[in-house]
């Protein structure tokens, strides 16, 4: 029968498209700040990435936050992300 189908979204690193829920969302407030949004629920416009040390790094290299929010990024934020999959790489 019918699926439900899954949302997918773009990664900033790899830029393909993964399920949803598997991503880390970035998000850019209405005001313009930038940050992670661990809630998958705040307000402004979302971004997305694997939790994964080697999509964040092409994230890094490729500006894909700025990218993605049309607008600079802060370096701070590429951090925070850091500490997050590397968390996740030691599978906990
Ligand atoms: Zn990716």
């Amino acid at each position: 029968m019918a699926e439900a189908r899954q949302p997918e979204r773009l990664c900033v690193g790899c830029r393909t498209l993964h399920p949803k829920r598997e991503l880390l969302r970035i998000v850019k407030s209405p005001d313009g700040m930038v940050a992670i949004d661990p809630t998958g629920k705040s307000p402004g416009r979302g971004a997305y990435l694997c939790p994964s040390p080697e999509c964040l790094r092409k994230a890094r290299r490729q500006n894909g936050l700025s990218w993605s929010f049309k607008g600079r990024v802060v370096p701070a934020v590429y951090d925070a992300l850091e500490e997050i999959v590397q968390h996740e790489e030691d599978g906990t």
